[in-house]
């Protein structure tokens, strides 16, 4: 049996001597395992980050930014084996994996202009022989808690900004595809970082924990389901940490009766569908507004669900592959059968597929579920899986007020062809991210991302210069140059700059 590791410099020990084992979702194997860490390791690995952490921030930029480029350089190198090694325990196709890498490598991009985005601001004569300058430093040792989900493209988010910056980087990933992780470090390590910079410790709530305790990491980001993102914030602001933690998604696509309905129903099947659902920027849930978009959309939908092709991770011609695990294939049956159950009429049926030949993976087939209410429990929680929820709206406030009543507050999209209307539903909505006639809204890297509601806990948003913020702090210097004949200046009185 394959076993991962931590990737910690000078050896990673034993650990907690537990380890959890990784799923081939596409033939329903156990095919490797990983260690579990627990607070010594964790220890060990902040040795190290402690040692390097310093010289790496007095390391200028511009050298900083070469060990990025050259990453960048090697990513692109290793793009095909590191897709398919993520498509093996994720699930997903090798595609669709080729894009959790590039998303990721696009923040790493944005990290090679660090030079330029960490320049300060500066004052002359902010006062009578006195100056004001303002610049970012790093907070010393970072962590980043990720989900199963992208395992690519969120460590990059998270370790590309704060290593730029000048910070030693601890990455949590998900137990359940922690492989690419572990190798992302190593060609981290490959592109000339010093040892110790990024290291890798594998875990479950026992591993969190001590992150969350340790008093040497001084902040950390956190990307996952929303229970855990407001316990890891809670738990971490108490310690005294920035935290941001972003958690789970319901993302509405609301239908305005003059869309271009073809154009919908390409996009919503990709984006309810895609990667079986499992992204936080799915659109699992379609609002038409008016019956007759709703009956139109529905005519139009079935077809192009029933023409969905599933196949195993590495089929070039699948849509979809998998999702993750046994356990999250049979709650997401167990929510279908909830929403039949609540009035909900399955439309199409997902529950019991078989893929044949690969009849123990776990496999779900797409689901489209019509007339669902607000007040189902299968609309008000995630179930991320292949399932679309159609929701029906009277008119454009009802369909604004779903998205902006539920819990979470992620992504949303609008399609139409009313430029008023979808600029109304923009400035609205009370959601983080929207799409207009876009269905997965997820901003570039020289943007920012992060949801809203129990989508996201703290202030501060993921990669571009809310990344750049959140990994760093300003200090403020304002300084004078007196030349010994005296200025007149009295601290007894609050300084006013004159
Ligand atoms: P998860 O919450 O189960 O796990 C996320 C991380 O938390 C993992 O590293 C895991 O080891 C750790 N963890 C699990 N249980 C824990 C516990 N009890 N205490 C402390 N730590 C614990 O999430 P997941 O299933 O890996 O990922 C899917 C979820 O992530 C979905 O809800 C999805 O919407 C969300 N997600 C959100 C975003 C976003 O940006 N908002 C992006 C991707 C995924």
């Amino acid at each position: 049996m394959r076993q991962v590791d931590h990737f910690i410099q000078g050896g990673s020990g034993s650990g907690s001597g537990r380890t959890h084992k990784i799923w081939n979702p596409s033939t329903g194997e156990v095919q490797a395992e990983v260690a579990l860490g627990d607070a010594a390791l964790l220890d060990r690995a902040m040795e190290n980050a402690k040692k390097v952490q310093p010289e790496w921030a007095a390391t200028n930029p511009q050298k900083r930014a070469r060990v990025m480029f050259k990453f960048k350089e090697l990513i692109e190198a290793n793009m095909q084996d590191l897709a398919e090694l993520l498509s093996s325990e994720h699930g997903k196709v090798v595609d669709d994996a080729k894009g959790d890498v590039q998303r990721g490598l696009e923040v790493i991009e944005y990290a090679c202009g660090i030079p330029q985005v960490l320049k300060g601001e500066y004052t002359q004569g902010a006062g009578p022989g006195i100056d004001v300058y303002s610049t970012r430093q790093p907070l010393g040792i970072g962590a980043g808690i990720t989900p199963f989900n992208f395992p690519a493209m969120i460590p990059m988010w998270m370790f590309g900004m704060a290593i730029a910056a000048g910070n030693a980087f601890i990455l949590k990933p998900s137990e359940r595809d922690p492989s690419v992780p572990v190798r992302l470090a190593e060609l981290f390590l490959e592109a000339g970082a010093p040892e110790g910079l990024l290291q890798v410790v594998h875990g479950d709530k026992e591993m969190v924990d001590a992150i969350l305790d340790h008093p040497d990491i001084a902040a950390v980001s956190f990307v996952g389901s929303s229970d855990i993102a407001q316990y890891i914030y809670s738990r971490g602001t108490a310690n005294a940490k920035r935290v941001q933690a972003f958690g789970g998604a319901k993302n509405h696509g609301v239908v305005m009766p003059d869309a271009d309905l073809d154009q919908v129903v390409n996009d919503l099947a990709g984006a309810a569908f895609g990667s079986a659902g499992e992204r936080c920027m799915a659109l699992p849930v379609v609002v038409p507004v008016g019956e007759d978009t709703a009956n139109r959309l529905r005519e139009k939908l079935i077809p192009a669900i029933n023409a969905l092709r599933i196949g195993v991770s590495n089929d070039p011609d699948a849509h979809y592959g998998p999702v993750v695990t046994p356990e999250h294939k049979a709650r997401i049956e167990e929510w279908i059968t909830t929403a039949e159950n609540e009035g909900g009429e399955i439309v199409v049926d997902g529950r019991g597929y078989s893929l044949q030949g690969h009849e123990k993976g776990f496999f779900v087939g797409p689901t489209l579920i019509d007339h669902v209410t607000p007040e189902m429990e299968s609309y008000k929680e995630e179930i991320f899986g292949p399932v679309l929820q159609i929701v029906r709206a009277t008119d454009f406030e009802h369909a604004l007020r779903l998205p902006s009543e539920h819990q979470y507050g992620n992504g949303v999209a609008i399609f139409t062809r009313n430029g008023h209307a979808a600029r109304e539903f923009a400035s609205r909505v009370n959601v983080g991210m929207v799409g207009i006639n876009v269905p997965i809204p997820v901003p570039v890297a020289y943007h920012s991302f992060g949801g809203w509601k129990r989508s996201g806990f703290g202030d501060i948003d993921q990669y571009g210069t809310e990344g750049l913020k959140f990994w760093t702090k300003t200090k403020k210097v304002t300084q004078r140059w007196p030349d010994g004949g005296g200025d007149g200046s009295n601290a007894f009185i609050i300084p006013t700059m004159g």
